[in-house]
């Protein structure tokens, strides 16, 4: 991921090689490149726009302060304006409550089944929690049978209910059995659409209003770009969602969504996927990022 972004920058501070000092007109030829590259990564035009102006009021502010090399002092201001693009450091997940409910929205396909399991296991792993997962998808009953599959190979307990047309109610039966069973977390896992309608967004508003959630989370596939950041500003606009849930990283080789998603939603990336198995699940920590674009 991001092997282009990393070498077109790495690129663009050499132009800065041997040059005494940052200047307007050479600090201009670095951040054309720099743009340019963040633009071919896919990064939303007004973020790039935003973010080049930034670094080079902070290139030119801080030139004359310092006696580190041009192109390493710029190769600083950009890794550190590249974290505080992607929210500065890492977001608070909540877990807290009796049980802690988190709600998965996005489209289908996005991962939403697959990061329930990752969290379910994360949490159960490394929280001590007991998590209980929720199929809330009455459309597709091979959706409840994939929930159903991972939740066995986790050994956590699957909240459904055969026959039920409404994620409403089972959401709701959902958490007092989860009390009944002394089950900390409940994961609800929740039905997508392959492209945004009406019908999902009133639903899984309705299942937010109805139990509350600790956490809602919007999962979304990387790869999908400049997409993915218009289907979060969508979802968000309804739902007004605590986080993101970036999936299919390890395939992301561009790294736009990444980058542009926090500015233009204003909200933070929790979590990534990097890859489809249930351990494949990161925290998100903006400045770690920011050091592997860079390299
Ligand atoms: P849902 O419809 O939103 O529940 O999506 P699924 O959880 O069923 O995921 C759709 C597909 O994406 C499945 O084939 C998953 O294995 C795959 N997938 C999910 N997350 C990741 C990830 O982080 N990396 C990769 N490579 N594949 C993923």
């Amino acid at each position: 991921m991001f092997e282009n972004l990393s070498e077109r920058l790495e690129r663009s501070f050499k132009i800065l090689k041997g040059q005494g000092s940052i200047t307007e007109l050479n600090v201009a030829e670095t951040l054309k490149d720099v743009r340019r590259a963040l633009l071919d990564a896919d990064v939303n035009y007004n973020v790039a726009k935003r973010f080049t102006d930034d670094v080079k009021k902070k290139a030119i502010g801080r030139n004359v302060l310092t006696a580190v090399k041009p192109n390493e002092l710029m190769v600083k201001i950009v890794r550190d304006e590249l974290a505080e693009l992607m929210g500065g450091t890492a977001a608070e997940f909540k877990i807290d409550g009796n049980p802690a409910v988190i709600l998965m929205s996005g489209l289908q396909g996005s991962g939403k089944t697959t990061f329930s399991a990752k969290l379910a296991n994360l949490l159960k792993s490394k929280n001590g929690k007991k998590p209980m997962m929720v199929a809330c998808d009455v459309y597709r009953p091979a959706a409840i049978e994939q929930l159903k599959v991972l939740a066995n190979q986790l050994g956590v307990p699957v909240y459904s209910e055969e026959g039920s047309k409404d994620p409403v109610s089972i959401a709701k039966h959902a958490i007092n059995e989860a009390k009944n069973q002394g089950c900390d977390v409940v994961i609800v896992d929740t039905a997508g659409r392959l492209a945004i309608d009406e019908e999902m967004m009133t639903e899984i508003a309705a299942i937010k209003k109805a139990i509350n959630p600790t956490e809602t989370l919007f999962v979304v596939d990387s790869m999908t770009g400049q997409d993915a950041v218009n289907t979060a500003k969508e979802f968000n606009e309804r739902l007004d969602f605590d986080g993101v849930v970036l999936t299919k990283l390890d395939g992301d080789t561009r790294g736009g969504a990444a980058l542009s998603i926090r500015k233009v939603v204003d909200k933070p990336i929790k979590f990534v996927g990097t890859g489809e198995k249930v351990d494949a699940l990161d925290l998100f920590h903006p400045d770690r990022m920011a050091d592997r674009i860079l390299g």
